[in-house]
């Protein structure tokens, strides 16, 4: 029986690893369906302490999975398919591979994806102007029309955010009313290099054959009619979905995020399973609030398994 798994190759499950290892627990680290995490997916990060000149976010995860072996992490490339735990008892775990593990204690950090349009142009110019997450990238754009998709309060922020840096930032928005919070909405009027597309759907990114997001093809919800809008970058905030689908039913979840009920600590409702990173945080969704939810993951694992005599 494996003393320690850690489920997600993230900032949150590596930096876990990190600790449990050096807490002499030789964690089985399973890096899921995208090993390293959202990071992997982006280009250059800048908000990462301890990077002065930024950083490549797949050098970054490469960096904190040497770290994390280093000190006898053992990381495998499985994803899990099915898990049944029991509160303070053995917590078992089927892998994709058909095979069975056992652990006194698990920790969940598979994180969360941005919700994305499933248009094709968005693949295509994914990372080349397309993103979904304005702090990372949003600098990258000085100067520039920026484009938001989205009405709810993360779509404000970022738009809002935005504005530091391009010349303009228009948010588009599928109704002709925002879903985000009336003091952000507020905001949002008052500014005035942001302007609202209402009833607008982005038909197709605009920029396949230049390899970087020239534009937006717009289609107007109520008429169906075609406009294009120049811009350098558009950003998704469309909402993100959790990774948690295996976990129904077996922790406690709110919206498919996974609970704390003590939000200061990384317990979830499960004696032995413990949880870090975007999977339990819908607020924050850092790389480096996700670091920080590892490390206390690891340290109340390490104390769950001192007090049961492990
Ligand atoms: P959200 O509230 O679910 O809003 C998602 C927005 O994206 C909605 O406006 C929705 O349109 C739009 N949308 C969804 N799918 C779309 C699609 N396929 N194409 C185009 N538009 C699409 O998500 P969120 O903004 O990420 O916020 C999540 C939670 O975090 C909320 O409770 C929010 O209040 C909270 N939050 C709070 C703060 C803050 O307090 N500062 C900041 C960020 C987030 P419809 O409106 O038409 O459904």
């Amino acid at each position: 029986m494996e003393k320690l798994v850690i489920i997600g190759t993230g900032p949150a499950g590596l930096t876990a690893a990190v600790y449990a290892a050096r807490a002499n627990l030789a964690p089985l680290v399973l890096a899921g369906e995208v090993p390293g995490g959202q990071l992997t997916q982006t280009t250059e990060v800048e908000n990462y302490p301890g990077f002065p000149e930024g950083i490549l976010g797949f050098d970054l995860m490469d960096n904190m999975q040497q770290q994390a072996e280093r000190f006898g992490a053992k990381v495998r490339n499985e994803v899990v398919t099915a898990v049944a735990f029991t509160p303070g008892g053995v917590q078992r775990l089927t892998l994709s591979s058909g095979e069975a593990l056992e652990a006194e204690a698990v920790i969940i950090a598979t994180g969360a994806r941005p919700r994305k349009l499933g248009i094709p142009s968005e693949t295509t110019l994914w990372t080349k102007g397309v993103s979904s997450c304005a702090t990372c990238d949003g600098a990258f754009f000085r100067g520039v029309p920026i484009a938001v998709v989205g009405g709810g309060d993360s779509a404000l922020e970022e738009a809002i955010f935005l504005t530091r840096f391009g010349s303009e930032v228009f948010l588009i928005h599928r109704r002709d009313e925002l879903r985000g919070s009336k003091i952000m909405q507020e905001r949002a009027f008052k500014n005035e290099k942001l302007r609202i597309e209402w009833n607008s759907t982005i038909d197709t990114i605009l920029g396949e054959d230049e390899g970087h997001v020239t534009g937006v093809r717009l289609k107007d919800t109520k008429t169906g009619a075609l406009r294009d809008v120049p811009c350098n970058a558009v950003f998704l905030a469309i909402g993100h979905i959790p990774n948690t689908d295996v976990f129904q039913g077996h922790v406690e979840m709110a919206d498919g995020y996974i609970v704390l009920p003590d939000p200061g600590r990384s317990l979830t409702n499960v004696a032995g399973v413990f949880t870090a990173g975007d999977c339990a945080d819908h607020v924050y969704r850092q790389a480096i609030t996700a670091a920080g939810m590892g490390c206390r993951a690891a340290i109340d694992a390490e104390r769950y398994l001192a007090e049961r005599g492990e």
